[in-house]
């Protein structure tokens, strides 16, 4: 029997979880998955709970509910990693020894390192819709807001779907919009970046629509200090942003007890791996998966579910004793809501930046190019996630490499990273 040990029941680890359960039905394989909490967070569904769009309810689901049968669950907050002993310590002293070690704790919020945005104005003049407990504050304050500054901002980069504050801008103005007082309130998009996004085309493309929207663009501002008494933002080279209320991402981390565990990660606590292989940089049985990995490309819920069948299939190889040959290329999707019931779509990967086109092909969804059908798409993808991938099953026609067809490549190939 071997023993694959998985940390984090959250989207990497379950679907894993389910996937090498699929692939190893027999008892040859042990695989048991530990998480700190029994809530499975689907957090897209975090965008919408804010403008009313879902109840927290509507997005938690049970943790243990979501693995197959045969999978164990263990509730408890990983202690630490021994690479030297392949074992796991676990908070309350349980000692977990493996064959094979997947990494999937993710990436955790880090308010506490920017100064003042936990003191007095945190959760009433000062949010973020990152986790439940947020959105489901800040849906309060913004049912009563009648006007003003509202801030959106990114203080750091990488963050978890690094779209996801540019959507809650463009939800904003629509929401506002639809209550009248839209023409009471001015919406500011701050980030440290250069531009609207990382990648250059879909860049210009989303600085296009926040122009288009009347939202304005801040960019290169390194947040030192949210003061949420007299509502003001202020970067490290002393410009000053004024709001009535912000909605701010914090600055993301891996989970502590990388930390903790000699080796395993990086100075931010995430955990550096070979970006095609997915097996770690720190020894040759441990494999990383999803925000928790420090791999050149975005952390999102796309990306952990394309790397979940690379992941698996080397994971085999490698209690097999075989060469890894299964290589993830970086391949990352996001629908990004603009509001007025419309989205555009980007897909990309290590190669290739956000291109115009359709996906998965030619007659497939419109890529850099706001339409309903990618916001049903985005509706629709709550259903896929609980249903197919996180029980780890195949999607006819999507495998996890970028597909070409329908794409206009020829101009922007090799721009992507
Ligand atoms: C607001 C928001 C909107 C998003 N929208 C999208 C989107 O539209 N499209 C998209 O593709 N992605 C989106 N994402 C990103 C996506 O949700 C994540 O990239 C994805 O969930 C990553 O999966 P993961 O398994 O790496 O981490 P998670 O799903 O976060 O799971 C990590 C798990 O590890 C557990 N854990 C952490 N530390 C410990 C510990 N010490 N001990 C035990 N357990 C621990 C946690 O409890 C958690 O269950 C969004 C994220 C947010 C916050």
């Amino acid at each position: 029997m071997r023993r694959v040990v998985i940390l984090g029941g959250g989207t990497g680890g379950t679907l894993a979880a389910n996937r090498l359960r699929r692939r190893h039905p027999g008892r040859e394989l042990e695989i048991t998955v530990v998480d700190q909490d029994r809530a499975h967070v689907y957090q897209p569904g975090l965008l919408f709970v804010p403008f009313g769009l879902a109840t927290p309810e509507e997005i938690v689901r049970p943790r243990d509910r979501q693995l197959l049968g045969g999978i164990a669950f263990l509730e408890q907050p990983v202690d630490r990693v021994d690479l030297g002993t392949d074992s796991v310590r676990l908070a309350d002293g349980t000692e977990l020894a493996y064959d094979v070690l997947v990494v999937a704790t993710g990436a955790r919020l880090l308010p506490g390192e920017t100064e003042g945005l936990l003191g007095p104005g945190w959760m009433r003049d000062v949010f973020t819709f990152y986790d439940l407990a947020g959105a489901a504050a800040l849906a309060a304050r913004l049912a009563t807001f009648e006007g003003g500054r509202l801030v959106v901002n990114v203080i750091d980069m990488p963050i978890k779907c690094p779209v996801a504050p540019l959507e809650f801008a463009m939800l904003a103005d629509w929401f506002l919009e639809e209550r009248g007082t839209r023409d009471r309130v001015e919406i500011t998009y701050v980030t440290p970046l250069d531009a609207a996004f990382t990648k250059p085309v879909a860049a210009r493309a989303l600085a296009g629509l926040l122009d288009e929207k009347g939202i304005e663009l801040v960019t290169e501002f390194n947040t030192g200090q949210v003061d949420g008494e007299s509502g003001t933002l202020t970067s490290f080279d002393g410009r000053e942003v004024p709001f009535d209320l912000a909605v701010v991402v914090p600055l993301h981390g891996g989970a502590e007890y990388v930390g903790r565990s000699p080796g395993l990660g990086d100075d931010l606590d995430f955990v550096p791996a070979d970006p095609r292989t997915l097996q770690s940089t720190a020894k040759p049985n441990v494999f990383v998966i999803g925000d928790a990995a420090s791999v050149p490309t975005s952390k999102a819920g796309s990306v952990t579910h394309f790397e979940g069948e690379v992941l698996v299939e080397n994971v085999g190889r490698f209690l097999a004793g075989e060469p890894l040959d299964a290589e993830y290329d970086g391949h990352a999707n996001c629908f990004i809501e603009t509001g007025f019931h419309k989205a555009l779509m980007i897909d990309f990967n290590y190669d290739t930046e956000p291109v115009g086109g359709h996906y998965p092909g030619p007659v497939g969804l419109p890529l850099l190019k706001e339409s309903r059908l990618n916001h049903l798409g985005k509706l629709m993808f709550q259903w896929f996630y609980w249903h197919t991938l996180l029980p780890g099953r195949d999607l006819p026609g999507l495998g996890p490499d970028m597909p070409t067809a329908g794409k206009s490549l020829a101009r922007n190939r090799g721009a992507g990273r």
